[in-house]
């Protein structure tokens, strides 16, 4: 059995700091676990009390004679660390620490929680917390609500993970509403010992739990986050949450739990990359969890809107076309049929508008013929209720077609609808309330059911790629390498590093260039942006002139205070375009590589995208595809295409480069030019060494 099992599958628990007083925590957790039905053992710890909601209460663990499975501690912060020590004395080893004020109140606490988690790991226990509110099975074979929020959750087969307990106790307060099913809860709070990886791991292979639901303010280790992914070992859909996108909203994330948050664009290109889905909010997230729960995954993205009313379907449409979906075109034999059931003020073209009129009949008809046509991938059914057409039996019709193709429901009935719907709906399927969410799911299914395939088509290039990771030992020394150094790693990646010379000052003057023109640079090894003192020098034709600009060169050196240590001299390339590849060792994600628009502005076209060192071919060229100069060298307008496939090698050999040597912290090729012959040019590179 995992190791986590005993968190969610507990057949005995304690629950030390229970306690008699209402609204207490340690009464409200009791009560919740009593109304919501655990079918296990229970055991309250609390030096005073004899009796707590009809369970007999133990004054100290060590009274307990029977096994404990699972440990859930609300006592207050000063005896949290003796509590735990008890329950390890008593073998317990799993434990929950609801109790709050360690890692997020400041040093004093970081120490505390720091001396509990040493303590559990010396004993091989394992804990989730502190600082959070509990964990819920809704399996009839357990029934645990260990939360104080007194909700009823229904079974379902989402597993929802929060980082933050407030918001998971949102969620769970508007449950009635939200119509969110899900089989397990797990607060983690601060993480000490019990993270999303660990949580990730052991909902992939429980059976109960069909799709992953994550709340995050940050992630332990990015790179063990996404590996499962990319060596295949996770294939369930989880939809991540990931709060502190904004740099204000950075901050309160790193206050709240202490964490610091990696940068947002890594994060976002990573999950795309690795086929995790990236929810905007709550309603998202859910929305989508509830899409892989009861719809079959739409094998492409060309949508049919079947609808009564105008403006819905419009918002419908636009939504589809933001997320990347397309509105299918119907065959000729469907439009045909179709004509004989809709009203012929209606329309038969997608999106087909039935009218005010149309009734359940109506719709189921329509509906089965449009999924049928082989041009249509999923369809979207908008149902805004008119006077004469009852809404439950439009929605229940719809809803009872059988498909292998996704259909999905939008209902705007009067509010009496619901509460119907709920209680005598057959299959019970999710309706949504805005005409935007089924796009925004069907997207969201659409694009794991592609990253999925992509990742499997492609393992053997991924696992290449993370294996790469095991050699290294270049022997370079820490900061950046010097130009000899340079040119013997660029050369052993094939990076077309520009033929080029370093001369002393003093060399000048019997320097006899092979060919002009010619550019002359002013290194010193504390000037990053040369061009920003002027010197870097383009096109010179002449020795004399050649001799001038070195002279201006060192004025303007000089006029900063500052030597010129060597002047690198290279040809001078007539630009077509100017390009940047680059890559950093992000410190929770790993290497990371980037590609763009490049040159003295880079900051100013911001325009790159950005992948894990850990990517395939295809990886290489959507992230060509993404950025606005990856399309012009693809040809625009008539213009040639650049050698595109040279490209690509560069770019996978400096992944190469990134994942074989560890040390690499930094590198860049800005820019790697594009010369008017179609050959790529670097000709500045800079690596930076740990
Ligand atoms: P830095 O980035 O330190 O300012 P670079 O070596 O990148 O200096 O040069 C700045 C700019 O000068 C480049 O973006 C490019 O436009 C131009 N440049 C540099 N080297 C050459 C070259 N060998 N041929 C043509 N243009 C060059
Ligand atoms: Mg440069």
């Amino acid at each position: 059995m995992n190791s986590l099992s005993n968190f969610f599958y507990p057949k005995a628990i304690c629950i030390p700091g229970a306690s008699t007083k209402e609204k207490s925590i340690g009464y409200e957790l009791l009560k919740t676990i009593k109304a919501y039905g655990y079918k296990g053992k229970v055991f309250p710890v609390n030096p005073k009390a004899e009796d707590i909601l009809g369970y007999k209460c133990y004054h100290a663990i060590e009274e307990i004679n029977d096994a404990i499975d699972l440990a859930i501690v609300v006592v207050p912060k000063q005896f949290a660390e003796p509590t735990v020590e008890s329950l390890l004395k008593k073998n317990v080893k799993s434990i929950i620490l609801i109790t709050a004020g360690f890692k997020e109140i400041g040093k004093e606490g970081e120490a505390l929680e720091k001396r509990i988690l040493n303590k559990i790991k010396t004993t091989g226990a394992r804990m989730v917390g502190p600082n959070c509110m509990g964990v819920i099975n809704t399996l009839d074979e357990i029934k645990l609500n260990a939360t104080f929020v007194a909700e009823r959750p229904e079974i379902g087969a989402i597993g929802f993970l929060s980082q933050s307990g407030a918001l998971g106790a949102a969620v769970l307060n508007s449950l009635r509403e939200t119509d969110i099913k899900f089989a397990h809860f797990i607060s983690v709070g601060n993480k000490a010992d019990i993270n999303e990886n660990d949580i990730l791991n052991f909902w992939q292979n429980d059976n109960n739990i069909k799709t992953i639901t994550c709340y995050l303010e940050s992630f332990v280790n990015g790179e063990e986050f996404v590996v499962p992914f990319i060596r295949g070992e996770i294939s369930k859909p989880i939809i991540v949450l990931k709060a502190g996108k904004t740099e204000s909203g950075m901050k309160a994330a790193s206050s709240h739990t202490g964490a610091l948050s990696s940068n947002d664009k890594i994060i976002d290109a990573l999950l795309k990359q690795f086929g995790i889905i990236r929810a905007e909010d709550l309603n998202e997230l859910f929305n989508t969890a509830k899409g892989f729960e009861s719809f079959p995954l739409p094998k492409g993205k060309r949508i049919a809107v079947i609808t009564n009313a105008g403006g819905p379907a419009i918002l419908c449409i636009d939504k589809i076309e933001k997320e990347g979906l397309k509105l299918a075109t119907f065959s000729d034999e469907t439009m045909k049929k179709l004509k004989e059931i809709v009203n012929s003020e209606g329309s038969v073209a997608n999106p087909v508008d039935l009218l005010p009129g149309g009734n359940p009949e109506i719709y189921k008809r329509v509906n089965e013929i449009v999924i049928n046509d082989e041009s249509v991938d999923a369809v979207i059914s908008i149902f805004v209720e008119p006077v004469m057409v009852p809404p439950f039996e439009v929605i229940e019709s719809v809803y009872s077609i059988d498909s292998k193709k996704p259909i999905l429901q939008v209902a705007m009935p009067l509010p009496e609808f619901w509460s119907k719907y709920r209680n005598e709906s057959l299959k019970k399927l999710p309706l949504f309330r805005n005409p935007e969410d089924p796009a925004e799911i069907l997207s969201n299914m659409y694009f794991y059911m592609k990253q999925k395939k992509k990742l499997q088509e492609n393992r053997a290039q991924y696992v290449e790629a993370i294996e790469k990771k095991e050699s290294n030992n270049n022997g370079l020394p820490a900061g950046f390498l010097s130009h000899e150094q340079l040119y013997k790693i660029c050369s052993e990646y094939k990076l077309p590093i520009v033929k080029q010379n370093l001369i002393k000052p003093e060399e000048l003057k019997n320097y006899e260039a092979e060919n002009y023109p010619l550019v002359i640079k002013g290194i010193n090894k504390n000037v990053v942006h040369k061009s920003e003192l002027d010197a870097v020098k383009l096109n010179i034709k002449s020795k004399e002139e050649f001799l001038l600009k070195a002279r201006e060169i060192e004025d303007s050196f000089a006029k900063n205070n500052l030597f010129v240590d060597e002047f690198l001299i290279q040809p001078f390339i007539t630009i077509k375009h100017e390009l940047l590849i680059g890559g950093f060792r992000d410190p929770s994600f790993g290497p990371v590589i980037m590609f763009g628009s490049g040159g003295k502005y880079v900051e100013v076209f911001d325009d790159t995208s950005i992948r894990s060192c850990y990517l395939c071919d295809t990886d290489i060229d959507e992230m060509i595809d993404e950025t606005k100069i990856g399309k012009i060298l693809k040809g625009v307008r008539g213009e040639m295409p650049v050698n595109i496939k040279a490209l690509k090698e560069i770019i996978k050999s400096c992944t190469t480069m990134m994942a074989e040597n560890q040390n690499i912290a930094e590198f860049d090729l800005n820019p790697l030019i594009l010369g008017v012959d179609n050959i790529f040019y670097a000709v500045d590179v800079r690596i930076k060494i740990y």
